[in-house]
């Protein structure tokens, strides 16, 4: 267990330092702003929908290793996605992390969202995993107010 430990560890450090999709996205039809006063964590998150679906997905912020590796592995997820698909996707993700969901053998469709399985040992940082999956929801509903996690 400890080598995908650590293999999990590498792939949030990496998202972490180069995240995907950071970036504003110029004309965003949706657009919220999340913060985790627990952690100090901001993210916004930028959307373009294409119907129902996500046509591109952006977000911007500053945090800890956990909520920025989240908010990246997020958007290369939920990109082309429909607004069910992503709700769903949010759903099992906050199983995983909050230990609900003990193997990703059981939801295969979370693939690479499983390096943060581990967090469900860290009660405190689940808000941090969680917190752009939070601001996508309002993102996707088109909510104008700032999110917190509190
Ligand atoms: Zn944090």
């Amino acid at each position: 267990m400890s080598d995908l430990r650590e293999l999990y560890q590498e792939i949030i450090l990496d998202h972490y330092k180069r995240p995907r999709n950071f970036r504003k996205l110029e004309g965003a039809k949706g657009e919220a702003e999340g913060y985790n006063p627990l952690c100090g964590d901001k993210v916004t998150v930028y959307l373009e929908l294409e119907d129902d679906r996500v046509r591109d997905i952006s977000f911007q912020g500053s945090g800890c290793a956990i909520s920025t590796a989240s908010a990246s592995v997020m958007t290369e997820y939920v990109k082309g996605k429909t607004r069910a698909q992503a709700e769903a996707l949010f759903e099992r993700f906050h199983d995983l992390v909050t230990g609900k969901l003990q193997t990703t053998p059981d939801a295969p469709e979370l693939g690479k969202l499983a390096v943060f399985s581990g967090v469900s040992e860290y009660p405190v940082r689940v808000k941090c995993a969680t917190l752009a999956w939070h601001t996508l929801r309002a993102a996707l509903e088109g909510g104008e107010e700032a999110i917190s996690t509190e």
